[in-house]
């Protein structure tokens, strides 16, 4: 039995969980952190302390390598192999062990809990001390019913390249997974990560293409980080002929498909397709991996948090910084006659299979606005076929899908924006052997190809 998860929930219902301690040079703290930098400290001076606490060692090397490199698990110190450990202390980490079996390879975990930051669905763990070659059991139970057990896990031997696991075998309250490792090593997930160092990573690596690709600040977390962001806009049409598009991804902080499907936009507009060269000089397009990165980095769920989930938060005083962000550079744009186009990138629920958009309901939209979603639909119809094809039909968030439907992204930007101004939310199903890296990025780069089919006329002008 591993007992540093315990430990750590005392750590997080401490009532000063919110204080936070800056040093020079270093990141934030928040305040059990503090605890124990001055626990680890008082144990270097006197091993035994922390002992007597039921800490075994490993563990303590544990919390420390996360004070030390908390952006990077893979840096930590390696236990011997032959006893597995497990953790999840670490970037976008999540999961509460609660047992292991050295005998028979088998951990069981549950999906950390994070009082008021949204769901109890997503998990994230290293494992270490495996024997290369050992089949691992991994039991997921707990959180919220299945929204944290899917079919197929993900896991990784270097943390970077990620594949399905076989379907697991599904129980009343819990999945078990089996997995060959080859490597002393792994990682298990709800789905491939993409953390806020993998969207900083890669929006300086595509910013570095072109000088007409951008990487920008959108704005600083409630929490303090940096939210990254990328402008892409090619000399061409003037700025003010030029078609304004927002694509954000990830206002919920489990939905991490949705920031490979945003990657996979980003992937295709900087690739030589032709079409990806001519929509880019007659458009503007920023787009946000991820919006809710506060959550992202502590492992949270983030839908459904306190005071409210972001995606209910687009009001005329919005409590995130990343949606008054938007907003006002969408409201911006607007007042310049610069806006045509908001994206909001979505994982939906299990028993969605196919991907399809959720559009603001018809009686609030106006002409021409209802005749380009109309348009939209279409060109993403022709466009989203492989490996996931777009469903038929979309879906409607109105007021009998949600009382709050108008502090949603996709209604805010139709009731105060143009009326020619369209926008759409798209939900890439998680549920489904293509669910990976490279099915959510196909979707991406297909999605790319339906706004430059769309931009082939002008939605501010109609035919
Ligand atoms: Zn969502």
């Amino acid at each position: 039995m591993n007992i540093y998860p315990k430990s750590r929930r005392v750590g997080e219902s401490l009532f000063f969980w919110k204080t936070r301690l800056f040093l020079p040079g270093w990141q934030t703290l928040p305040a059990p952190r503090v605890v124990w930098v001055l626990l680890l400290l008082a144990a270097s001076s006197n091993p035994d302390l922390l002992r007597a606490d039921g800490f075994p060692a490993s563990d303590i090397q544990a919390v420390s390598a996360d004070l030390i490199g908390p952006k990077d698990a893979s840096g930590a110190a390696q236990p011997a192999a032959g006893r597995l450990e497990c953790r999840s202390d670490f970037e976008n980490g999540s999961g509460l062990v609660e047992a292991i079996d050295q005998e028979r390879g088998l951990i069981r975990i549950r999906p950390t809990e994070h009082k008021d930051h949204g769901w109890t669905c997503w998990w994230f763990v290293h494992v270490t001390g495996v024997q290369p070659g050992q089949v691992i059991t991994l039991e997921v139970t707990g959180g919220l019913g299945d929204w944290g057990k899917p079919d197929r896990a993900s896991f990784s031997l270097d943390g970077k390249t990620w594949q399905h696991t076989a379907p697991g075998e599904r129980h009343k309250d819990r999945i078990v997974y089996q997995q060959k490792i080859n490597g002393p090593e792994a990682y298990f997930a709800w789905g491939p990560p993409f953390r806020l160092s993998d969207a900083e990573r890669l929006l300086t690596e595509a910013a570095q293409k072109a000088p007409w690709v951008q990487k920008f600040e959108l704005c600083r977390s409630r929490e303090g980080r940096s939210v990254p962001a990328l402008r892409i806009a090619e000399p061409g049409l003037p700025d003010s002929e030029r078609f304004g598009v927002w694509v954000i991804a990830r206002q919920h902080a489990w939905e991490t498909g949705s920031s490979w499907v945003a990657w996979g936009l980003i992937d295709w507009l900087l690739s030589d397709e032709p079409a990806a060269g001519e929509l880019r000089k007659k458009a503007a397009l920023n787009i946000v991996p991820i919006m809710d990165v506060d959550n992202v980095c502590r492992g949270a769920g983030g839908k459904e948090q306190k005071p409210q989930d972001h995606n209910r938060d687009w009001s005329s005083q919005p409590h995130w910084a990343e949606v008054q962000a938007v907003q006002s550079a969408i409201r911006q744009w607007d007042e310049q006659g610069r806006m045509d186009l908001l994206l909001d990138l979505h994982n939906p629920g299990r028993g969605d299979r196919q991907p399809f958009f959720f559009i603001p309901p018809e009686e609030v939209l106006k002409e021409p606005g209802r005749r380009n979603i109309v348009r939209f639909l279409e060109a993403a119809k022709a466009e989203i076929t492989q490996p996931m094809r777009l469903a038929e039909k979309p879906r409607t968030a109105g007021v009998k899908y949600d009382p709050r439907w108008d502090r949603m992204s996709k209604s805010w930007v139709v009731l105060h924006c143009r009326p020619h101004v369209a926008a759409l939310c798209l939900e890439t199903p998680w549920e489904t052997p293509e669910s990976t890296i490279d099915g959510y990025m196909a979707v991406g780069r297909s999605l790319g190809r339906a706004i430059a089919r769309y931009f082939q006329q002008n939605p501010r002008t109609g035919p």
